[in-house]
């Protein structure tokens, strides 16, 4: 392969190198050989969490003090390109490390961080965050999940729907009104531990076209007694600022996984049209599969230059809603452009799910969707102008 689909992105270091290393051994020893059950069954097994705690492959980017790894978030973006190197769409830990953790990291109270932090490095503790529900999902200000103060504690109302790590989290955080106008909510973040929760209970796990291993599920609160102790933060009225403050980390992960997987489904390619034959030649030698591949191999190239742009811009702090938009509107769309070009060169196998381009196919059209659909990424650029 060519220089462009070789090129080490330039936040790579060689305790990267090491990382990718385990992960990839990780990886092929635990994960490869059970997702093809874990698609079956919605979910992975529970102890994969406790697995990668202790492999030391959880919160990678969380301080070493709350039982992190200490890195950065290239740490997190290794581990998204190793799971998507195999095409593992099952294990939901870039929502658990890349984005619950880092809500409490970011803006827990020290006793927050002590007491979460270090179970949710184990994975002792499973991380999902619930925004989106039935009624309101891009429009985070008709969200009618209600944490009415009571006491000591919040009671907490509503329903939430798309959750990812849904069926299996025991720390949820939840996106709930707590005061202002119907059409100006005071948005706050309660966190809520599903062990101890009475009125707390999960539907069924969504029968997804692809994530077929993620568990994503429903989950309702009914006058669930949250202590006030577990607000994010301490203080009320904060939820709108958390969120903007880390929506951006959640994008980019979309985006690097994106660039990853596009790699991934042109290797594939690459690898089935040399060895396929139709009218007596490989199907690489004919032009329309060579053009295709041609262009596919430039979208990639371009994605993964600006989304390492990105990374490195993130790693410096730099890395603003605009930016982290634009990344993850742009390799996600390509992503699915490469992907169904990809399937059409697979001919009918690139439509048998036992094909992994035809799972990489139905995994890959989520990635405009979730995370704020790419409509609202434009919406979010168009401002900036
Ligand atoms: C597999 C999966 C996992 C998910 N995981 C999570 C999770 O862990 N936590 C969580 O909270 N949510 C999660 N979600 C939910 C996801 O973030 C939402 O589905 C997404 O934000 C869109 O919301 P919606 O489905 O309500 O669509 P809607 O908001 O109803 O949007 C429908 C369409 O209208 C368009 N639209 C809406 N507003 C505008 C506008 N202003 N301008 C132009 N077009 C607009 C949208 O772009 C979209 O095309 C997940 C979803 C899926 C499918």
């Amino acid at each position: 392969m060519s220089d462009h689909s070789t090129r080490r992105s330039p936040w790579l270091t060689e305790d990267l190198d090491l990382l990718r290393e385990l992960a990839r051994s990780f990886l092929a020893r635990e994960v490869a050989p059970n997702l093809w059950r874990w698609g079956e069954q919605g979910h992975v097994d529970r102890d994969l969490w406790t697995r990668a705690g202790a492999a030391g492959l959880l919160c990678l980017s969380i301080p070493e003090e709350y039982g992190g790894g200490g890195g950065t978030f290239a740490h997190e973006a290794v581990l998204i390109e190793e799971q998507a190197r195999i095409g593992d769409s099952a294990f939901g830990t870039s929502v658990h490390s890349g984005i619950v953790a880092h809500y409490v990291n970011a803006h827990g109270t020290e006793e927050q961080k002590r007491r979460w932090l270090p179970g949710l490095a184990s994975g002792e503790l499973v991380g999902a965050i619930a925004m989106t529900e039935p009624g309101a999902g891009s429009d985070l200000r008709g969200i009618s999940t209600r944490a009415v103060r009571d006491g000591a504690d919040y009671r907490l109302t509503g329903a939430k729907t798309f959750i990812s790590n849904g069926s299996q989290a025991d720390l949820v955080i939840v996106v709930a009104r707590t005061g202002g106008a119907p059409d100006a909510p005071e948005l706050s973040l309660l966190v809520v531990e599903t062990r101890e929760a009475e009125g707390f209970s999960r539907g069924r796990v969504l029968d997804k076209v692809g994530l077929k291993g993620q568990d994503t599920a429903e989950l309702f609160f009914d006058e669930v007694r949250v202590p006030s102790a577990h607000l994010l933060g301490g203080r009320p009225g904060q939820g709108f600022a958390q969120l903007m403050d880390q929506l951006p980390q959640e994008r980019l992960i979309i985006a690097v996984s994106s660039v990853a997987a596009m790699e991934h489904a042109l290797a594939l390619t690459v690898e089935h049209v040399k060895q396929r034959t139709a009218f007596g030649r490989e199907l690489m030698a004919f032009q329309n599969t060579r053009f295709t591949l041609a262009e596919c191999a430039t979208e990639a190239a371009v994605a993964r230059s600006f989304v390492d742009d990105c990374v490195l811009r993130h790693l410096r702090g730099e890395l603003d809603a605009t930016g982290a938009a634009m990344a993850k509107w742009w390799a996600s769309d390509r992503l699915c452009r490469v992907v169904d070009e990809c399937v059409q060169l697979f001919g009918g196998y690139g439509y048998m799910t036992e094909y992994p381009i035809a799972r990489a196919w139905t995994d890959a059209r989520v990635q405009r969707i979730y995370g704020g659909t790419n409509e609202i990424m434009k919406e979010i650029i168009a401002r900036s102008l």
